[in-house]
């Protein structure tokens, strides 16, 4: 019995008898959205901070890079990914089964956090004339990929502006890293890309020889598109963050929100961890990116549509954010 006591001391020590911290480590992947964008380091930002605690959480959270918010949502419904970064406009859509997912309501996805806003974002070459929506007949305009949040943003836009897409436009469905390069090349005279701001596209777009503009979303248009659907919101691009562009003043445009989602099928834990991690360590996270400059946590459980994860519940509710 002494000599069984001995060992076992001896194998504990060496770490023979696995303690909790050497169970089999969990993954949870983060889809994001193009390299140049604010989604792909949003995914960095919180698996950076989730990761220093791997060990005690037993989870590893890696990032991918994917088409954005439409492919997201569809790749956690699949259960492919187990967060995603979704545009509040594409949460709303895909968890009352509308747009894209017309008839057809995801029911599992479920509401995390809100993160920063993002402006739709109009992004033309000045010599192509287009200053405002209302120059964008005749026009090629790229508007984006089809798992892309902006495509949807751009075809709600020229509906309200009357602009028929088939007819009126030679439109282009590209990824959004590639847009400031078609931009450059004079391949397209526009591009729309739904974005937070300071982002690497619209930095890459400006940086060019041809000299580039933010094009305006006159009034009318975006009091038609904020009555209409309660998740648009009057928005502005600051010309600040981007030196040589061709604007005088801040570009007037709506916008949504990007949001932090998953499935009711992700483990409570998990999610709990994710955000404990963020908020608790919120001075930090916060210094991760510029776009995040405005947020507050009381802002970060604003603009949710679908059901909050309990794991989210859990967390808000012991830190008093949530009764
Ligand atoms: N809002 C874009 C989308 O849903 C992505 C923006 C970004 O990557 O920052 O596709």
């Amino acid at each position: 019995m002494k000599k069984f006591l001995a060992l076992t001391v001896v194998l504990t020590l060496c770490g023979f008898f696995a303690p909790v911290t050497n169970a089999a480590m969990r993954y949870a992947t983060i889809g994001t959205g193009g390299v140049t964008g604010v989604y792909y380091p949003t995914g960095g930002a919180i698996s950076k901070m989730v990761n220093k605690k791997r060990s005690e959480y037993n989870l590893r959270v890696t990032v991918e890079s994917t088409g954005g918010s439409v492919f997201n949502v569809n790749a956690i419904m699949a259960g492919d990914l187990e967060f995603g970064v979704i545009q509040s406009d594409r949460q709303y859509q895909a968890y009352n089964g509308k747009a894209d997912w017309d008839g057809k309501p995801q029911t599992k996805l479920r509401a995390v956090f809100s993160i920063h806003p993002e402006s739709v974002t109009i992004v033309a070459a000045d010599e192509s004339g287009i200053k405002t929506v209302d120059d964008m007949k005749g026009k090629i305009i790229n508007i984006g990929n089809p798992g892309s949040g902006q495509r949807g943003n751009a075809m709600d836009l020229f509906a309200a502006a009357g602009i028929d897409v088939e007819k009126d436009i030679t439109a282009e469905g590209l990824k959004a890293a590639e847009s400031a390069g078609m931009l450059q090349d004079g391949r397209i005279d526009a591009f729309f890309y739904t974005v937070g701001h300071p982002n690497g596209s619209v930095k890459e777009a400006v940086a060019g020889a041809r000299k580039v503009r933010f094009v305006e979303v006159p009034a009318k248009y975006v009091d038609a598109l904020t009555s209409k659907f309660s998740y648009y919101a009057p928005s502005s691009i600051p010309v600040s963050m981007y030196k040589g562009v061709a604007n005088e003043g801040d570009a007037a445009t709506f916008g949504v929100k990007a949001t932090f989602c998953t499935s009711s099928d992700v483990a409570e834990d998990i999610v709990y961890a994710v955000v404990k991690e963020v908020f608790d360590n919120f001075d930090a996270f916060k210094k991760l990116h510029p776009a995040y400059q405005v947020l507050t946590k009381e802002s970060m459980l604003q603009g949710l549509s679908a059901p909050m994860h309990p794991g989210a519940l859990k967390y808000y509710k012991e830190a008093g954010l949530m009764k």
